[in-house]
């Protein structure tokens, strides 16, 4: 007999409630769509025009993301990263990126994250990030 739901699965490399939530911290720009909008201002019962104004701000012209906040151990963070569970405070009413990352098997930063805690002989150590993005001439 076999387990179709265990063929089809995808076998994943990471486990985000081992992790500090890099991904939550270390882009500076988590975009949300008019979709990702309406989802909020349902999620918090507020207007879209509200939920626009007081959770998300312009990157650019033209590029709407998510606001951030101080946070302990990135630096920065976005604000709707819980600060002492490090998980997605609105899970539910997230935008549909954080749905989709890291959409691939392994998670980059979480595989660093196992890499450095084993090359340091320190389970608890954590790796810091910083990453920016240019064009390659
Ligand atoms: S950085 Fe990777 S492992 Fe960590 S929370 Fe994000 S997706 Fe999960
Ligand atoms: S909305 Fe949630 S999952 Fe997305 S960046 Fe913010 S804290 Fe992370």
């Amino acid at each position: 007999m076999t387990n179709k739901l265990t063929e089809t699965a995808p076998r994943i490399f990471y486990d985000c409630t081992k992790c500090p939530a890099f991904c939550c911290g270390i882009y500076e720009r988590v975009s949300v769509t008019k979709r990702d909008l309406n989802r909020l201002a349902r999620y918090f019962s507020v207007t879209v025009e509200v939920a626009t104004r007081r959770y998300t701000k312009l990157w650019g012209k033209s590029e709407r993301v998510l606001r951030r906040t101080p946070d302990p151990l990135l630096g920065e963070a976005c604000r709707f990263l819980d600060r002492q569970t490090r998980g997605c405070s609105i899970y539910h009413g997230r935008p549909n990126v954080c749905r989709e990352y890291p959409a691939r098997p392994r998670c980059a930063y979480y595989d660093v994250l196992q890499f450095e805690r084993t090359q340091q002989d320190d389970p608890d150590v954590l790796p810091l990030f910083q990453i920016t993005f240019r064009k390659a001439e």
